[in-house]
């Protein structure tokens, strides 16, 4: 057994920022969602005012933050940014709202985990432009109404559903980021080649994107992997046989699952006799929140016709089966 390292000698920069687009045309896919916001960015700058609060919703790895950046970036105005876990008390909140300058944009990434008494004060902020700052403890505290120049909160969730209506009605434009078609994500690959300076031949890019989960951050780690393969093999150009290659090397599976999902087909298939199972029972027996399996493995399996989600439970596929190199009961009956 030979050990792979993660990061590879020379080192690369762990981060996502040197393959992030810094302009919305550089953004790759999502055609709809870029002519909404490219609409919505051009009428606030006419309007000369910052444009209304965003949110933007979908599974990690879509492009969230990217978006968030090329929107401050835009408008040409600093981004700060933060979490909704990293907010731990209300207070924390009102410090950063207070040092907002004028237009400035404020990223709240997982914004759906925020403490209830941040978002009470958030969406209030966001709505007029006021916080209430507690000075003082105990009974002699009290609260000074502060107010706040016009700012852009640019919140992300991957669980839109959890966030409370008031505080998603403070949003004037939601974005539903969906996981990328294969064109789109050969696309960026081919963008991320270019940037990276590796050369791929023709069909290289479409292998990459079949095992890509519909998701750019992966796309772009299995990218690095196979620039990996390209350095230590001299290759000039990477072909479709290397990419399968290099790929198989580090067990990606040839359909874009990941670990969970195939935990998930395998307790449908194999201890759900292919269900119908409940999400209760089905997280339990995968060792997983119901949360993650239901936003970021389930849309997944779901679209690329793995599992079917009935009345009665989740129902793996004849696909899934196959996938698993299993029979399925209904096929063996035949
Ligand atoms: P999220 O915030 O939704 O988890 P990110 O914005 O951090 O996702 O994106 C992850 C990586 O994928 C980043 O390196 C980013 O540059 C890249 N990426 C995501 N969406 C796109 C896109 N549409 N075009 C180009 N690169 C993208």
């Amino acid at each position: 057994l030979r050990m792979v390292s993660a990061t590879p000698i020379g080192g690369e920069p762990v981060s996502d920022e040197e393959l992030r687009p810094h302009v919305l045309d550089g953004f790759i896919g999502q055609p709809r969602l870029k002519a909404q916001l490219q609409l919505f960015l051009d009428a606030a700058r006419k309007r000369e005012v910052p444009p209304d609060h965003i949110l933007l919703a979908g599974p990690p790895g879509l492009g969230k933050t990217t978006l968030a950046m090329i929107v401050a970036n835009e408008l040409g105005v600093p981004i700060r940014v933060t979490s909704g876990p990293a907010i731990q008390h209300a207070g924390d909140l009102a410090s950063i709202l207070s040092s907002l300058d004028a237009g400035e944009v404020l990223f709240i990434d997982e914004i759906h985990r925020l403490p209830r008494a941040a978002e009470e004060l958030l969406y209030i902020a966001m709505e007029d432009f006021r916080v209430d700052v507690m000075v003082g403890k105990g009974p002699g505290a009290s609260s000074i109404p502060l107010t706040l120049p016009r700012f852009t909160v640019i919140g992300a969730t991957t669980r839109e559903g959890m966030l409370p209506s008031p505080l998603r009605a403070r949003f004037g434009f939601t974005a539903h980021l969906d996981f990328y078609p294969h064109g789109e994500l050969e696309k960026l690959i081919e963008r991320s080649a270019a940037v990276l300076g590796l050369s791929l031949d023709e069909g290289a890019a479409n292998q990459l994107a079949r095992r890509s989960r519909g998701t750019p951050r992966i796309a772009n780690r299995l990218l690095r992997r196979v620039r990996d393969w390209a350095i230590v093999h001299d290759l000039a150009t990477v072909s479709p046989d290397d990419v399968k290659e290099a790929l198989a090397l580090y067990q990606i599976d040839t359909e874009g699952l990941d670990r969970l999902d195939m935990a998930v087909l395998q307790a449908i298939t194999r201890n759900f006799n292919g269900g119908p199972v409940g999400l209760n029972n089905l997280s339990a027996m995968v060792g997983e929140e119901a949360e993650t399996v239901e936003t970021v493995c389930e849309p997944y399996l779901v679209r690329e016709g793995f599992m079917m989600r009935t009345p009665k439970g989740r129902v793996a596929t004849a696909k899934a089966w196959e996938h698993l190199g299993l029979v399925s009961p209904d096929a063996q009956s035949m």
